[in-house]
């Protein structure tokens, strides 16, 4: 069996999210780092392959990006991937969703993966809807917020949370899998395989390689157009009540309360 694992590099979780007015993207400045939600994807494919109901061959990791978007890869195989694929073009720059997902389908099927897994959402666009783009263009079936996989030679039984309870899914491969965070704890990479990271193969793509129309990705190819952008109103300062006398405190924060109907 051969594993796709689809990996992004995003800002750091303590860069604050800011859109550039001048562009309509997102200001991708700053310190990145691979998107957590992705690091439970290479888990779910490593515990495929550790496992042992069927034999992994490979598990590959695939991103698009800018040249950063290396630093993902390199952790992605320190997380167990065996190589990995970069797709990376200045006529990338400003794909949406849609475009994004043609893309990556287009890479994905030069590998002719049994099995795609992806997380549920990366930490910047939080779009969520990858996974079923990439799937369409695949032909493949999809099945989202996974939170437990069990593997069969052809198929896999999926559990999958949603609003009401849980959904159990059969599913035959190929199929695109969105696993939740919820599926596994990811492992921390030890020291020799992120210094070893770097030495494994590492297939660089642009897009003609990978046979994408370059009308259908970048700005030009994307459907989404971005209107005004504008930053959410300051938080007040809030109020600090001083205790200096206990009950008087506590009429202060009750009145506080009542004022805000947030008694009953
Ligand atoms: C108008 C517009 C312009 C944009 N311009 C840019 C740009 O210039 N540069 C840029 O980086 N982004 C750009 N984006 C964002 C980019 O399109 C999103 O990364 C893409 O739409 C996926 O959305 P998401 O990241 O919210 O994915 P989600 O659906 O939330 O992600 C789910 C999973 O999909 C996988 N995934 C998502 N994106 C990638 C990727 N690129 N490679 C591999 N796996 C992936 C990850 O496993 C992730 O966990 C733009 C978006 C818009 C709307």
């Amino acid at each position: 069996m051969k594993i796709c694992v689809l990996v992004k590099e995003v800002p750091d979780a303590a860069v604050e999210k800011r859109i550039n007015p001048q562009t309509g993207r997102m200001d991708r400045a700053g310190e990145r780092a691979l998107n957590p939600y992705d690091t439970h994807a290479i888990e779910a494919a490593m515990q495929v392959r550790e496992g042992g109901v069927v034999e992994v061959d490979e598990i590959v990791a695939v991103t698009m990006g800018p040249s950063t978007a290396v630093r993902a890869l390199h952790k992605a195989v320190s997380l167990g991937a065996d190589r990995s694929v970069h797709l990376s073009d200045d006529a990338l720059a400003g794909s949406d969703v849609a475009a994004t997902g043609y893309a990556l389908a287009k890479v994905l099927s030069r590998e002719s993966p049994d099995l795609v897994l992806l997380g549920q959402q990366s930490d910047d666009g939080e779009c969520y809807t990858i996974g079923a783009v990439v799937a369409d263009h695949l032909m493949m079936p999809s099945l989202t917020q996974v939170i437990k996989m069990d593997v069969a030679e052809g198929s896999l039984r999926c559990e999958r949370q949603a609003e009401y309870g849980y959904d159990t899914v059969d599913i035959k491969l190929p199929a695109v899998i969105s696993v939740g965070d919820a599926i596994n704890e990811p492992r921390y990479p030890s020291l020799k395989a992120i210094m070893g990271a770097k030495k494994k193969p590492l297939d660089a793509l642009a897009i003609a390689d990978a046979d994408i129309e370059a009308d259908r990705v970048g700005e030009a190819g994307s459907k989404v157009v971005c209107g005004a952008f504008k930053a959410p109103p300051e938080k007040s300062g809030g109020t600090i009540i001083e205790d200096e006398d206990t009950n008087d405190t506590v009429e202060k924060i009750v009145a506080w309360l009542d004022e805000r109907k947030l008694l009953s």
